[in-house]
């Protein structure tokens, strides 16, 4: 039952941190507040309630919701407006009761699986007392988050995320995702299925299926049987009006055959995957219980280069894990050079709490870290860069998806999730275009729409290409 003492409108500002899956997750919270009269705001100032949605994967994230509690707690001394203060996330997980006690101005703490539970929790604060809920509920709570209005869906643009898993059961011994998160699930199909048709009914063209492991996911279709992410994104691909699909982050040794078929088979999965390997030395993986070796990892990119040539990869390096000697760092950056990364994300190993590498021997010092990092990132961006010289010339096939910076201008993103910038007529925004690339940046690409017939039928780019551009990097070092 809807509480009408709460119908008055209300501001909400949500600041999110961290991962895709807390974008999507804001924006679930949103949904939640929107029947009870809550409406988002990009003014804190204006904000009846502020949610910091939280991460925990390294101190440096976690760390930086302290100092915003504290910011907070003097908007509300000084600015002499009362609004409610809610952390919600994977701090809010991981420390719970902890927040409260840091920080006194914090009305309400509540972890990932509590979401749906936000009006309830909101009312119990109105009470009184300061709330902290970080049980794992029995119910799930995507049953009970209602859909987002189609207004509100358009007004979040042409491109979605959707979770369709979370948790995890690996234990990485670096990591607290099965700690914040939880155990591995996955979210029925005919749940996955009709969030999506609402999405697609409201014009989204682009779907990014998230998940920790979202590779892993295992939902139950309505007959009860499990099927794979590659059954799921059949499925989803049948929906008439999506353009796209996407996922996000796979766990290497969950690439199944069925999975790297689907790259092969469905015209609508992109050929850019993310596929973290960490580090390229197998004494690490091992310490690391990544469960899988550089071998292994290497022959999954053969595999999934066979069925799909034209895959571009990305990729998660940590430098600095407990125990990693220069002689493992170097297998790191020859692993980089052997596959070639159109993106990459790097990090400096950080000690978290309770996951079994905080209490390894070899902790690796910040200097020694802060080397390491800057030659891997020297390397990961000559390549980031060498692959988007190698689109120059061209023809991508490129979603519309925004209005551009300048007049006149479109924005919009490649196969290879690139940033593309073009002149274009508005009416083109939700079309997929040949566009021929002519120019490349540091951060997008820049291209002009072309017919069908003008396409450059070169439009495969070469692993070999990348491979080249790492060496030409490495002649140049030695
Ligand atoms: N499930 C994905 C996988 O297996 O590769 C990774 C998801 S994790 C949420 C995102 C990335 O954060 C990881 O790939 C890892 O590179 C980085 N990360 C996680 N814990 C870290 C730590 N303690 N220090 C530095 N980076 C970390
Ligand atoms: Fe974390 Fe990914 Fe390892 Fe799970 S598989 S523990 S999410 S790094």
């Amino acid at each position: 039952m809807t509480d009408t003492t709460e119908l008055r409108p209300r501001k909400l500002f949500i600041k999110t941190y961290g991962c895709q899956m807390n974008v999507y997750d804001s924006d679930r919270m949103a949904d939640a507040l929107a029947p009870h009269g809550y409406e988002p705001t990009p003014v804190i100032d204006d904000a009846d309630l502020v949610v910091l949605n939280t991460c925990h994967i390294r101190e440096k994230a976690s760390e930086k919701v302290f100092s915003e509690l504290g910011r907070l707690a003097e908007l509300r001394r000084e600015g002499g407006r009362d609004f409610t203060i809610g952390v919600a996330g994977c701090v809010a997980q991981a420390e719970g009761e902890e927040i409260a006690r840091r920080s006194k101005a914090v009305d309400l703490v509540f972890g990932p699986q509590s979401y749906h539970r936000l009006p309830e929790l909101l009312s119990r604060v109105r009470r009184g007392t300061p709330v902290v809920e970080t049980e794992f509920p029995e119910e799930d709570k995507f049953e009970h988050l209602p859909l987002a209005q189609k207004q509100v869906i358009r007004s979040r643009g042409l491109t979605a995320f959707l979770t369709v898993q979370e948790g995890c059961d690996k234990f990485c011994s670096f990591c607290v995702v099965p700690y914040t998160r939880g155990a591995e699930t996955s979210r029925p199909l005919e749940q996955v299925l009709t969030e999506a048709r609402r999405l697609i009914e409201a014009g989204v063209r682009e779907l990014t299926l998230l998940g920790q492991n979202v590779n892993a996911y295992h939902g139950l279709d309505a007959a009860g049987r499990s099927i794979g992410l590659g059954e799921l994104c059949a499925r989803l691909a049948e929906i008439e009006g999506l353009a796209r699909l996407r996922y996000t982050t796979s766990h290497p040794s969950d690439m199944t055959d069925e999975l790297i078929a689907a790259h092969r088979d469905n015209d609508k999965l992109m050929p850019y995957l993310h596929l973290p390997v960490q580090s390229g030395s197998d004494t690490i993986l091992k310490a690391m219980n990544r469960r899988h070796t550089r071998a292994d990892y290497l022959r999954t990119i053969e595999r999934i280069k066979a069925a799909r040539p034209d895959m571009a990869l990305s990729g998660d390096f940590i430098v600095g894990f407990p125990g990693e000697t220069d002689a493992d760092f170097e297998q790191t950056l020859s692993i980089v050079r052997e596959v070639g990364y159109a993106s990459a994300f790097t990090f400096k190993y950080s000690i978290r709490p309770g996951t079994p590498g905080a209490d390894m021997d070899g902790q690796v010092e910040e200097a020694v870290k802060t080397e390491r990092l800057a030659r891997l990132n020297e390397l990961v961006t000559a390549q980031m860069r060498g692959f988007a010289r190698a689109c120059v010339g061209r023809t991508l096939d490129v979603l519309l998806d925004k209005p551009g910076r300048l007049p006149g201008q479109l924005g919009g993103r490649s196969p290879y999730l690139q940033a593309v910038h073009l002149e274009a007529s508005a009416d083109l925004i939700g079309t997929v275009q040949p566009v021929l690339i002519v120019g490349a940046g540091n951060n997008s690409i820049e291209g002009k729409i072309v017919t069908h017939a003008e396409r450059n039928p070169a439009s495969v780019l070469e692993s070999q290409e990348l491979a080249a551009i790492s060496a030409a990097l490495e002649h140049t070092r030695t």
